[in-house]
């Protein structure tokens, strides 16, 4: 096969090669890792590679992986933020530089099980705060979709995004605070999946926001994605949050038709700020789905504006307690310049040079709205809007099957475009916050092109563990 030949093929391919032994895994792990060689300089979607240790311990583990395991000798890229046991994981942060767990995510023990080759790590913004992967403090990630390398593959998991539309990934996983799996998938043209709060293990994730975190796919393709899915969902007794939810077959239902479902077609906000390139597109795929026999409703989702300035009151309060960790103590990186002369002097320096800027907002902005004689007025009012859109939720979802809107309000900016705005930055996001304000699953998928080809992502979103209804 000619090079590169494997690396473009999606995880339910090589699964069929390999099992018909046209393939073995280590062929395809060569022609990635020959790519990520060619490639990775340039576009930078994984922090660190070392293709002949990677070789070596694939080896290893595929004298032991299960042979009949539903990803046995598919590599699986793995954002920065969770814990592979022994490799470095850094969450794209100095303060976390050289930190190597000792144990494995949950998420990641379920697809060893499975016969997976773990590829660490693919970049990310600094523990996940960001929207272009430009807050790694170890340097951007480029868009492969764009010919130049001029635009940002979005964030936070735009390593991840990056590694995948490149065909420098087979299927990676990342992780969805406010958008974070959606957005960049959106922005690289490719498929990536947040599911219902509960629904895969928090277990070895790296805390941002822990009432909104969750983990999922980034694919070529729906059908990876469900695959993926069944394999890291269901419950975990070490994450207190995971829900006692049995797992269907995601594979099983992609078959089902999605004539009879009724999608509901909520008012936008901020749809100033939405290109009309965008809207274009997911005007044109409702227009497929209908063509399908799927019915559409108008339906309300009040207080969805509310949603940017929620998220950053309850996810910066998170944040700030969730980073409280990161002194210089137990993790990562110490400042050893001499200056440290006690204690408090040992946890400023460290916290002061480890974080980057956007790290520091958060826990300036997370420590003042959780702060005494400000509780009540930003925290507390912040949770309450937090259920008043998701009843908004629950209301549409007795009307429709799913909602549909874009991903994004436009298709990826440039690199540096947004940098010196913050908000600017953050309305990115618009589409997508709700979602894990609300705690129901989203699914992003590619339906067309803008201007200069870049990808345009829609957004389809169901009631909790209606994962399968989405895909
Ligand atoms: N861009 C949003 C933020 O910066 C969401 C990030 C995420 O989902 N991790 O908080």
């Amino acid at each position: 096969m000619a090079s590169g030949e494997l690396a473009a093929k999606t995880v339910h391919e090589l699964r069929a090669l390999i099992s018909r032994g046209e393939v073995s895994p280590l062929d395809v792990l060569d022609d990635l890792l020959a790519r990520i060689g060619r490639l990775n300089p340039s576009v930078h979607a994984y922090l660190e590679v070392d293709p002949e240790r990677l070789r070596r311990q694939a080896e290893g583990e595929l004298r032991t992986a299960p042979r009949t395991g539903r990803l046995y000798g598919i590599p699986v890229t793995i954002k920065d933020n969770i814990c592979v046991s022994g490799e470095e994981t850094s969450c794209g942060s100095r303060i976390l530089a050289g930190f190597r767990p000792p144990y494995d995510a949950t998420v990641i023990e379920r697809l060893r099980r499975e016969g997976a080759l773990v590829l660490p790590r693919a970049n990310m913004d600094e523990f996940a705060f960001g929207s272009s992967t430009e807050n790694s403090a170890f340097g951007p990630t480029r868009n492969p979709r764009a010919k130049a390398l001029d635009r940002v593959p979005g964030g936070s998991s735009g390593g991840s995004a990056a590694a995948v539309a490149g065909d420098l990934a087979i299927a990676a996983l990342g992780s969805d605070t406010g958008g974070s799996i959606r957005q960049p998938a959106a922005f690289c043209g490719i498929v990536g999946l947040k599911p219902t709060y509960g629904r895969v293990s928090r277990y070895g994730l790296v805390a941002f926001a822990s009432s909104l975190d969750q983990i999922g796919p980034l694919t070529k393709d729906t059908e990876d994605a469900a695959l993926l899915l069944s394999v890291i969902a269901g419950h975990d007794a070490r994450d207190s949050t995971s829900a006692p939810v049995e797992v269907p077959d995601y594979v099983a239902s992609l078959k089902e038709s999605p004539k009879g479902l009724t999608l509901g077609l909520p008012a936008l906000p901020g749809a100033g700020g939405l290109s009309q390139h965008v809207r274009a597109a997911v005007d044109q795929a409702l227009k497929v789905f209908q063509s399908l026999g799927v019915k559409t409703v108008p339906v309300e989702l009040p207080h969805i504006d509310k949603a940017i300035a929620t998220y950053y009151i309850i996810a910066t309060a998170e944040a700030s307690s969730n980073l409280a960790r990161y002194g210089g103590v137990q993790y990562g990186f110490r400042a050893m310049d001499g200056s440290s002369r006690s204690l408090l002097d040992t946890y400023l320096d460290t916290r002061s040079q480890g974080f980057g800027a956007e790290a520091k907002r958060r826990i300036l902005l997370g420590t003042y709205v959780l702060s005494h004689g400000y509780y009540d007025a930003y925290y507390l009012k912040g949770m309450r809007v937090r259920t008043l859109i998701k009843q908004g939720f629950d209301e549409a979802f007795t009307r429709c099957d799913a909602v549909i809107m874009p991903t994004t309000p436009t298709p990826a900016f440039r690199l540096g475009e947004k940098l010196s705005d913050p908000l600017e930055m953050y309305l990115s996001d618009i589409y997508t916050i709700s979602a894990n304000l609300a705690g129901v699953p989203a699914l992003s998928v590619p339906c067309g092109a803008g201007p200069d080809g870049l990808p345009i992502g829609m957004q389809l979103l169901a009631k909790p563990f209606q994962e399968a209804t989405l895909l």
